[in-house]
């Protein structure tokens, strides 16, 4: 492997050790590790700036739901004991500014190219490298090729009929214009009350003159709590990070350090079950799923949490019918993403907000200018389409990923994606995924997933070199034996039991399979740890082609 671009992009040798897609907080510390190792790298990534998620989702209201001080880079001390976190969830434009602060602190941007798609890389078997095609029409190759294409990036425009012909202007959250919107005056349609709508429709119905928020599903959503940090609040976490770290990394199962459950929602009688609940709403966020250690194993337990939450909106929301309505009925508490919202619930007791209740027939059709939904008219001047993402797969799917023989990653992964550790599919050397199905992934505090499967792609590609290996590979027995642990823990849960983005079912025609790993992220790290400790097992791997004839001769 090369230290230095070779600059033959149109010769046989790789003209860079790594291609990385994308440069959201995985593509970025897969750079700035890669460059610390003395690997050649090139980061490609479609926006006009580093930040990915924090780059694309500008909407009224966008912070994170994971608390600031975890949700964050720990890979450097340095950076980690200097940035100051405004609040306990910071806005998005801080963490795209953190993100931005990142890029220039690690000099990075010098080895990422803006604005350009990667469109296809394909399996060059002769000279065992991927050739990477880029929208502005550059081929380059590379020996290894990293995605770090996103979980969440590639937004869902949803197929209504009559929407090309919608007059005024239409919004998707997850593209959001960069100048901002402004609602003021407006009659303003939202279409999906998932965690994007739950986070914008509060501040949007403070500008608009109406807003409609169309709701297929109603969601479960706990109290941010959100507030101004304080600088003893952040002293007392830079002090404590080696162990919060540690924790969230080892022993969580979701990455984030809480107060752990001792118990079991049973074990407790209704009163003190109560107690529990009030203090995690009082607390806020998502750690209200860790109030009890089998909310998410045991249906009876889950009824418990999801009946608080649902007598909470009734305590909330003035009329009893739209209460009611906002009551989520049809799936367990926590087995889609649960929201973190600041008033989402009060906004439906304000006079200019209007729930449309779209469960029995779902939004009939868009007019030029109204959203005609239970065979009832509502007039709007611009739309706001909530409506989510082709998730976990969807970006990776845009791009023609070809293997030998031109086999395409989106033809293998037609029934569901297929991957030994979410790290690397069958058949695909050299291509290595963060984050991807099969991991735990969306079911974490992604940064610490993130910097987990950097840190592990980064040691391997160093122990490659060490040992004059140059293509790497998962067996079909440990990807087949990945797939089927992956699919048995999820069975062991209430999660399949929801139409959920994690199943895949938000998009019609895709496979409903439970696509990221629920075994928890501290039991994941300890397999992956195991897997590279010996020798990467359940990966073939090949010496370098002089290595292998000085072997044999
Ligand atoms: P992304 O940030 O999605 O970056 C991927 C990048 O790849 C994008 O910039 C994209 O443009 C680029 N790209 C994709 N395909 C190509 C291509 N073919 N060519 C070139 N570039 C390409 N997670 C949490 O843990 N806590 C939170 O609080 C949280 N809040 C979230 C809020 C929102 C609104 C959303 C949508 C997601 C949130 N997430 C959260 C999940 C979030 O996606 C991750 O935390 C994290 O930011 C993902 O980083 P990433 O680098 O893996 O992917
Ligand atoms: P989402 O959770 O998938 O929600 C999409 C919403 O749109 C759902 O209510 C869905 O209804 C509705 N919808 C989709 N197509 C529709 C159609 N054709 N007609 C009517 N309704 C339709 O997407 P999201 O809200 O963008 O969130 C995605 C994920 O991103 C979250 O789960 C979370 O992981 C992350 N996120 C996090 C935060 C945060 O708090 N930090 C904020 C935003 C996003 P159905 O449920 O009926 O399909």
């Amino acid at each position: 492997m090369s230290a230095a671009p070779s600059n033959a992009e149109n010769s046989r040798e790789p003209a860079f050790d790594v291609v990385v897609v994308g440069a959201g907080f995985a593509g970025m510390y897969m750079l700035h590790r890669l460059r610390k190792l003395g690997f050649s790298a090139r980061v490609y990534e479609q926006g006009s700036d580093v930040g990915g998620t924090w780059y694309w989702n500008r909407y009224p209201g966008a912070r994170c739901d994971v608390e600031s001080m975890q949700y964050s880079y720990s890979f450097s001390e340095e950076l980690q004991q200097e940035w100051n976190w405004s609040e306990r969830y910071a806005p998005q434009p801080e963490i795209l500014k953190y993100a931005q602060h990142v890029a220039d602190r690690f000099g990075l941007r010098q080895d990422i190219v803006f604005n350009t798609r990667v469109e296809r890389a394909e399996f060059d078997e002769g000279c065992g490298a991927w050739q990477v095609a880029t929208s502005d029409g550059k081929t380059v190759r590379a020996q290894f090729v990293v995605l770090a294409t996103g979980c969440l990036s590639n937004a869902r425009m949803p197929d209504i009929k009559g929407l090309p012909d919608f007059e005024g202007n239409v919004y998707h959250t997850g593209h959001w214009p960069h100048e901002g919107v402004d609602f003021t005056n407006l009659r303003v349609g939202v279409i999906g009350t998932g965690s994007s709508a739950i986070q914008s429709v509060p501040l949007m119905a403070e500008q608009a003159r109406h807003l409609f928020v169309f709701q297929r599903t109603p969601n479960f959503s706990i109290p941010a709590r959100n507030a101004a940090l304080t600088d003893e609040e952040r002293d007392a976490v830079r002090k404590n990070y080696p162990e919060i770290r540690r924790v969230a990394r080892e022993e969580a199962r979701n990455g984030i350090y809480a107060e752990m459950p001792d118990r079991g929602a049973l074990d407790d009688g209704e009163n003190a079950r109560r107690v529990k609940y009030e203090q995690r709403w009082a607390k806020g966020g998502l750690t209200f799923m860790m109030a009890y250690n089998n909310l998410l194993l045991d249906q009876t337990a889950n009824d418990t949490a999801a009946s608080f939450v649902r007598d909470k909106i009734a305590e909330i929301v003035r009329d009893p019918a739209i209460a009611r309505c906002l009551q989520p009925d049809n799936h367990p508490i926590g087995s889609k993403r649960i929201c973190v919202d600041t008033d989402y619930y009060a906004a439906f007791n304000r006079p200019n907000v209007t729930l449309v209740d779209i469960r029995a027939t779902g939004v009939e059709e868009i007019l030029p200018n109204a959203v005609r939904a239970g065979g009832q008219m509502h007039e709007i001047d611009t739309l706001v389409l909530a409506t989510g993402f082709d998730a976990m797969t969807g970006s990776v799917a845009k791009i023609d990923i070809r293997s030998r023989d031109g086999r395409t990653l989106n033809q293998k992964w037609a029934a569901g994606p297929k991957t030994y550790l979410g790290l690397m599919s069958e058949g695909f050397p050299n291509l290595f995924i963060i984050t991807g199905p099969g991991s735990p992934s969306v079911l974490s505090n992604m940064i610490v997933s993130i910097e987990q499967h950097v840190d592990w792609i980064a040691d391997c590609l160093a122990f490659m070199r060490n040992h004059g290996l140059v293509s790497m590979e998962a067996t079909p027995d440990a990807e087949e034996q990945w797939v089927a642990h992956v699919n048995e823990v999820a069975q062991m849960t209430v999660y399949p039991q929801a139409n959920s983005w994690y199943m895949g079912a938000n998009i019609p025609g895709k496979p409903r399979i439970f696509m990221p790993y629920i075994g928890g992220v501290g039991v994941y790290r300890r397999i992956c740890n195991e897997v590279a400790a010996a020798g990467y097992r359940g990966f073939a791997m090949t010496a370098r082609q002089t290595d292998r004839l000085a072997a044999t001769s």
